[in-house]
């Protein structure tokens, strides 16, 4: 029992430890195959396509997470586009009323606005679009 909890607590431990590092301190080259980088600070282990994510600004990130997100619950989407403009529609009024539960004065919902919910739903609008992109260049380009 005592040796499961301190288990859990090095875990918990350790993605603390990851999620409050900058990475900032990287071996390259670690010996793996494919090989891969290695934070001298908090352990965490980054193949190159890792890396350059963590490169980019946290907004896109965001997109590319809640992008893997989307395909993981649903899968490869393949619709015409007039059903997509029904997903990508549904995905804006979210957003539009996250927008107004903040703003208008008469909202009844206030707990669907807010800074994080406006986010969450303009990151959630982002990556539809996006598959909504891939989808028209997987079926329609030419
Ligand atoms: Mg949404």
């Amino acid at each position: 029992m005592n040796h499961d909890l301190d288990r859990d607590i090095q875990k918990l431990e350790k993605l603390l430890k990851q999620k409050k590092c900058q990475h900032k301190r990287l071996e390259h080259g670690y010996a793996s195959n494919p090989p891969c980088s290695r934070c001298l600070d908090c352990g965490s282990y980054f193949t190159k396509k890792q890396l350059e994510r963590l490169a980019m600004p946290d907004v896109i990130q965001d997109v590319l997470k809640e992008r893997e997100r989307q395909d993981r619950k649903w899968g490869e989407q393949n619709h015409l586009p007039p059903y997509w403009l029904g997903i990508i529609t549904e995905e804006v009024g979210e957003l539009a009323q996250a927008i107004n539960e903040t703003y208008l004065f008469n909202a009844r919902e206030r707990e669907k606005g807010g800074y994080k919910n406006m986010r969450t739903e303009a990151i959630q609008s982002a990556a539809v679009l996006i598959a909504f992109v891939e989808c028209l260049d997987r079926n329609w380009k030419d």
